[in-house]
């Protein structure tokens, strides 16, 4: 058995070779349509930001006669105006003359400094200084922001709602992003029925399939759901060899641990390299992973998931998808949002593996209004148990030497990507 930091960094190795002899794919996309993919190449700043010097207040752009240190009461000439879209087109300032300028406007070569207009007196021709102005202020600086062909977000960047501004300020209609990911997974149980049949005598509704596309969906991922497959050898490793022909990641469910019908492993085993099996993780020992192979190369990456509900969907969450957004950026494994959080009771187990409690996180707030985050873990962390994985929003990591923790210790919880904290 193997353990939880030695499966990621195997896991990472293997996608590293994956991505090593995988050519990356991209296509472009409208701006609009790349939120939630990645960038397939650095994006170079086509303009300098400001364009211009510009004016950062209403005021007055002056040229003034005295260049240095403070400027105070200086009387100068109305020439024109500047304002947003409308540049001064008049003669240069000589020293001693202004024009109006309007927050957002070019301020003319030939002025220095830009008094704002609470700050002078003015009749139709003349504008007066009431107060210093240090000299050069209120002028927002030609490319001080951004300048000429740096690169403004980088090749496996994520594409959130927060870039767009700057994307769409530099005049980008249409980005290239990487392919999405092809992931196929199907699972194994002849006991696995789908909704709307009726259940035999220790039949059950499948619910891996969905809980797989669920996590998934989150992500550029094409879903390629092949459904329930028999638990024969033959059966599985024909799906194997199907899944294999059409994407980058076959997943399977159940069928990983010991009993005589588990034949996942085996099959894996015989059509490519299973590089682990049994990770001291909690839920989800039966865990393995590898590859599947054609003659010359790897047809695509294998990761197996155990078979019941909340240890298929911890393992999921927590070993694969942090590899998997590595696979999509192909640029670094992302790892869950870790927090650091108070346990509100005692708890006790049986160490021995890295265990991921499912637990519920929440703010809280004390008389002086500081705020804390609070953990609670669910009650029964049986690894069937959905009804306590449906009320968590993240999980409490417990180090495997570790048997027991006090209330009101520090705990590290790993938070659902998706929660929203209360
Ligand atoms: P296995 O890993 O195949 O031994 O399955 C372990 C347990 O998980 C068994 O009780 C199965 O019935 C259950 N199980 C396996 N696959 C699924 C699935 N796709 N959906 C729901 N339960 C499952
Ligand atoms: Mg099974």
């Amino acid at each position: 058995m193997i353990s939880f930091a030695q499966a990621q960094d195997n896991l990472h190795q293997l996608c590293r070779t994956w991505v090593a002899t995988h050519p990356d794919v991209s296509e472009p996309l409208a701006l609009c349509e790349s939120l939630g993919r990645y960038l397939n190449e650095d994006v170079i700043a086509a303009l300098e930001l400001p364009r211009s010097d510009i004016s950062a207040m209403d005021g007055y752009a002056i040229c003034s006669q005295d260049r240095e240190g403070t400027l105070t009461s200086q009387v100068f000439t109305l020439k024109g105006e500047s304002r947003a879209g409308e540049p001064y087109s008049g003669d240069p300032l000589a020293p001693g003359e202004c024009v109006r300028i309007f927050t957002g406007a070019v301020v003319p070569e030939s002025a220095d400094t830009v008094v704002i207009q609470e700050n002078v007196e003015r009749d139709n021709t003349s504008v007066r200084m009431l107060q210093g102005t240090s000299f050069g202020a209120n002028i927002r600086r030609r490319g001080e922001e951004i300048a000429a062909h740096s690169a403004i977000a980088i090749a496996g960047q994520l594409i959130t709602p927060n870039m767009i501004p700057l994307l769409a300020s530099q005049g980008i209609a249409e980005v290239t992003v990487r392919a999405k990911l092809r992931v196929a997974f199907f699972a194994t149980g002849d006991e696995l029925k789908a909704a709307g049949d009726s259940l035999g005598e220790g039949d059950i509704y499948e619910s891996n399939l969905a809980s797989i596309a669920a996590v998934l969906g989150h992500y550029p991922i094409d879903l390629i759901d092949l459904g329930v497959v028999e638990d024969t050898p033959e059966a599985i490793k024909s799906c194997l060899a199907k899944a294999s022909e059409k994407a980058d990641v076959v997943i399977s469910s159940g069928g990983v641990s010991v009993g005589d019908y588990d034949y996942v492993r085996q099959c894996v085993d015989a059509m490519g390299v299973v590089s682990d099996y049994k990770v001291a993780m909690k839920p989800g020992k039966p865990v393995c992973f590898g590859h599947i192979d054609d003659a010359e190369n790897w047809k695509a990456l294998f990761f197996g998931l155990p078979g019941n509900a909340v240890s298929s969907f911890v393992v999921l969450t927590e070993l694969y998808l942090p590899v998997m957004k590595y696979l999509l950026n192909r640029e670094r494994v992302i790892p869950n949002t870790l927090l650091e959080a108070i346990l509100e009771t005692d708890l006790s187990r049986r160490g021995g593996r890295l265990e991921f409690q499912r637990g519920v996180l929440s703010r809280d707030e004390d008389a002086g209004g500081r705020t804390s985050l609070r953990v609670s873990a669910m009650g029964s962390q049986d690894s069937h148990r959905v009804l306590g994985l449906a009320r968590a929003n993240c999980t409490i990591k417990i180090a495997a030497d570790v048997e027991h923790i006090s209330a009101g210790s520090k705990v590290t919880v790993s938070v659902f990507p998706w929660t929203d904290l209360q």
